[in-house]
């Protein structure tokens, strides 16, 4: 029985709105439809397929540890989990890591850690009844509980991380909200300093904007956080789900960045494309996190840290990260000459291989339409927004490849243009025949 496009309206909660395409086959930065249709890949599957489709060594690892243990759920632990965590500790400011699935779950992992945290180390002087539950005489008072986020950011969709995210449309609907949780301007130095107090346990900040537009941070916004965390004793997260695993052209955006959080998010680009979220902190924040107190069943299966040890290994490697800064060249040089042609952004930018395209006004909210275009010239993209278009590809992807998705897009925008102005124009002569 063959499988359609089709069937998927049929059997699945109508949530997303998948392409026309179902792709069957990947390799590199190359994917293949049912119809054995080739498209070149510039989405990288949300910023997940870090070192391409089918990597041999990642393949190789998968296929090693799929004879050898899939699964014992944490009531053991398991080599891989174990090399993946000492991996993750050589590289980064991390003393100590907890395995996810998923960037929501690692980000949720985070930001009851820092509850917690705060919950142990500063306990309730002013009395006030606890927000945290409802138990009475509950342990956990504190009134150190507020989380500070910021507008148009993206945690995850849980109910706790999609209340902190700063995009007000993801929780409508979904009330009551978990408390305590309030949403600054980003990149706004002085209403952070006004904002984050000793009431604050833990600001939480992309490094890079993903979802919400592919906004760097600036670096003295970053430093300034870390200031401020450091003064009102409040924990500084990094949600780098998107910006991290080499995607910037470090390991994590921390590191260009040169501040330091106290606990770290990852996840996406981490597995390669199989599921799996680490959230790192250091030794003396892990300790809040007691026997007990938090987990998970499927967080640090040896399939998914093997999996994620192999991608890890590719990544750290030096021409993995130096080339990542020559394809940002390439693919900034590449867009500019498309814009040169058909004037159709009104700003490049981002880090590394996580790049934003901002439609001019006069295509503003057609990012969709431009995806549309681009996969019938055999190319994928993706948006950050309604007029983003963003670019996340594999750190690995060929010259080659980005050479022939560049003509694509090419082909993509030339005739979305001439599209555009046939309506423009139909919308014209129609205003003028009514006018006369
Ligand atoms: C994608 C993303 C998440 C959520 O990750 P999931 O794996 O979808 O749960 C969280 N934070 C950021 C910055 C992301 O880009």
């Amino acid at each position: 029985m063959t499988t359609t496009r089709a069937d998927f309206d049929k059997v699945m909660v109508p949530n997303y709105a998948p392409a026309g395409f179902i792709p069957v086959r990947g390799h590199g930065s190359r994917l293949w439809d049912q119809a054995g249709r080739e498209y070149v890949d510039f989405a990288g599957g949300i910023a997940v397929s870090a070192v391409g489709h089918t990597h041999p060594d990642v393949v190789a690892a998968l296929k090693s540890q799929a004879d050898k243990l899939w699964h014992v759920a944490n009531v053991m632990t398991n080599e891989p989990a174990i090399r993946l965590a000492q991996k993750l500790i050589v590289h980064t400011f991390a003393e100590r890591v907890f395995f996810a699935n998923s960037g929501a779950e690692a980000n949720e992992a985070a930001l009851k850690l820092a509850r917690k945290y705060a919950s142990d180390h500063f306990p309730n002087n002013s009395k006030t009844k606890c927000l945290g539950c409802t138990i009475n005489g509950c342990q956990c008072v504190t009134d150190k509980l507020e989380i500070v986020s910021f507008e148009n950011s993206f945690h995850g969709r849980t109910l706790f991380t999609v209340t902190v995210g700063g995009q007000p449309k993801y929780t409508q609907g979904f009330g009551p909200l978990p408390q305590g949780i309030r949403h600054l301007p980003y990149n706004d130095i002085a209403s952070a300093e006004a904002a984050i107090s000793n009431k604050t346990c833990a600001v939480i900040v992309e490094p890079i904007q993903g979802e919400g537009g592919v906004t760097p941070a600036k670096r003295e916004f970053l430093q300034r956080l870390r200031e401020l965390c450091d003064k009102h004793s409040a924990l500084l997260i990094f949600d780098e789900v998107q910006s991290g695993a080499g995607r910037t052209g470090a390991l994590f955006a921390y590191m260009k960045y040169g501040v330091t959080p106290d606990i770290l998010s990852s996840a996406k680009g981490l597995g390669g494309g199989f599921p799996v979220g680490a959230m790192l902190t250091t030794e003396k924040i892990a300790k809040s996190f007691g026997v007990g107190s938090h987990g998970s069943t499927y967080g640090g299966n040896p399939l998914a840290c093997a999996v994620a040890g192999a991608v890890l290994d590719i990544v750290v490697a030096p021409e993995t990260l130096r080339g990542v800064i020559e394809r940002h060249q390439l693919f900034v040089d590449g867009l500019k000459k498309l814009n040169a042609k058909h004037n159709v952004f009104k700003d490049i930018r981002g880090d590394g291989l996580l790049i934003g395209c901002e439609l001019q006004a006069a295509f503003e909210g057609r990012g969709k339409d431009i995806v549309k275009a681009a996969e019938v010239e055999g190319l994928l993209l993706l948006i950050a927004g309604p007029s983003v278009m963003r670019l996340a590809p594999s750190l690995l992807i060929t010259h080659a490849d980005i050479a022939e998705g560049m003509a694509r897009f090419d082909a993509a925008l030339a005739k979305f243009v001439a599209a555009a102005e046939a309506d423009k124009e139909s919308a014209a002569s129609s205003s003028v025949a009514k006018a006369a």
